[in-house]
């Protein structure tokens, strides 16, 4: 049998970072209590109109172009009509046959571009809540229509995707050009953003396209590629078993490691999409167009190279750097502050700060750049120790301390005077008469040990090269 390849497209939910609702000026809030925020309007009562909130509109552009998208010229929204209990209009607000934007797409690092089909905007329906605290409670499912009425973006790729990984990565480029824009706070565990895959197998080289399953219920990254590991085997082996696939969606179970049968997936003639009488179609100007495109920071990929060819740090910290907008910014405020030693300051970064802080807290937490440029002046200048400055480095970052106060509390400034490393220097001499006897008799490996002994012996005060100085002068 001819060997089979995967055939992958996804469609990506994203909510956006507004801050109230798509149509009512509802607060548009992840964490509060059930069923607080919420209108006429959301819960669609008779009579109650929507308003359409012209952020969710800039923002949902913004997204679109940066994501190489071609932006519609005119927009309208159209109802998907469908009975769900998180859904108490019957109904949900969405963009039919003429999308927000159509074309795009992202390049992966194997050269591959993943093309999108489109981006459309639309708002999300509410919660059922299938916790129950008693046994009595959980007769019942509950619902919460906080979120109905969240605005969104979904985001539709061409069947471009080939692997699991490249699925992976697709989404990992995704996420950071959004976080980038500050459009969504793409945070998978609130549910901001949300993804869903379609998954075949075909003979390699056809251009056929196989029976499509969907697969729902992923809430991270790393369970889209479990789910499409599973299941594009599933489909081989059911292939090769000479069974015949049937169009479904099957829901993703995480804990026993497999996808499972929901139903039969429904065509879109399935939801009588018809315009929304309630929403006039409307256009966005070029003007407004490229007021927005100005808004679009340097995107992650283009900032890494800048931070190679600028700063000659290596592409491996460049994209350490760059894996959260905030980082960067941290980076570079540092690097204003002292832009003599980018790449001491690049180090430091990624191998003590973000031991201490991991890159996604970073913004949310008092880290201060330009204490950080201070410590590294101080090491270059000589004035401490990269022994010191690691020893002070927790307390800097914890506490916000300025390191230049905090090495003159703690008396920590290095002996530079001669006299004084001497002193430290006949003292090891005189412990050690074994091993200064070695080295004299040419065992040279000895000297960095002495070394050593001397920097103990000044608790990592001494400046170590005028410890190697005057211990070789010595001996
Ligand atoms: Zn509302």
């Amino acid at each position: 049998m001819k060997t089979m390849e995967a055939v992958i497209g996804l469609e990506v939910h994203v909510q956006l970072a507004t801050r109230t609702k798509i149509f009512c000026s509802c607060p548009n809030r992840f964490g509060d209590e059930p069923n607080t925020n919420i209108c006429p309007t959301c819960l669609g009562l008779p009579g109650a109109l929507p308003v359409l909130n012209r952020r969710a509109v800039q923002l949902a552009i913004k997204a679109a172009l940066a994501l190489e998208g071609e932006i519609a010229e005119t927009m309208k929204f159209d109802r998907k009509n469908y009975f769900y209990p998180d859904l108490p209009k019957g109904y949900q607000i969405s963009q039919f046959d003429r999308p927000l934007s159509s074309g795009g797409g992202i390049t992966l690092s194997n050269g591959r571009r993943v093309g999108l089909k489109r981006i459309h905007l639309e708002e999300d329906a509410g919660k059922l809540l299938h916790t129950a605290e008693s046994l009595d409670e959980s007769r019942f499912t509950r619902v919460d229509l906080n979120r109905a009425g969240t605005p969104l973006i979904e985001i539709v790729t061409n069947p471009d995707i080939r692997t699991p990984e490249e699925a992976y990565e697709f989404l990992k480029t995704l996420k950071l050009t959004l976080e980038y824009c500050e459009v969504s706070d793409c945070n998978m565990e609130e549910g901001s953003l949300r993804c869903d895959a379609n998954v075949s197998v075909r003979p390699e080289g056809s251009s056929e396209l196989g029976v499509k399953i969907e697969i729902k219920n992923l809430n991270s990254f790393k369970a889209v590629q479990s789910a499409l590991r599973f299941e594009i085997e599933r489909q081989k082996r059911e292939l090769r078993a000479g069974r015949t696939l049937v169009q479904e969606t099957r829901l993703w179970d995480a804990d026993r490691k497999m996808t499972r049968s929901m139903r039969g997936k429904e065509g879109s003639e399935d939801y009588r999409y018809f315009p929304d009488p309630d929403l006039v179609s409307f256009t966005v100007s070029r003007e407004v167009i490229e007021e927005i495109e100005r808004e679009i920071p340097e995107l992650p990929r283009l900032r890494a190279a800048r931070f190679v060819e600028e700063y000659g740090i290596p592409e491996t910290d460049a994209g350490i750097l760059t894996s959260t907008r905030a980082l960067g910014d941290f980076f570079e405020e540092a690097v204003r502050s002292y832009p003599e030693n980018p790449k001491g300051i690049a180090n430091w970064i990624t191998a003590e700060l973000l031991r201490e802080v991991p890159a996604e807290e970073m913004g949310k937490r008092e880290v201060s750049p330009r204490h950080l440029a201070t410590l590294v002046r101080l090491i270059d200048s000589r004035t401490i120790t990269g022994k010191i400055a690691k020893k002070i480095f927790p307390e800097v970052v914890r506490e916000g301390k300025d390191p230049e106060k905090l090495i003159e509390e703690r008396g920590l400034k290095p002996i530079s005077d001669s006299a004084a490393i001497e002193a430290f220097c006949r003292e090891v001499i005189d412990a050690n008469p074994g091993p200064v006897e070695e080295y004299r008799a040419g065992k040279t490996a000895t000297f960095g040990w002495l070394v050593g002994q001397v920097m103990k012996a000044s608790k990592g005060k001494a400046d170590p090269r005028s410890v190697n100085e005057i211990l070789r002068r010595l001996l």
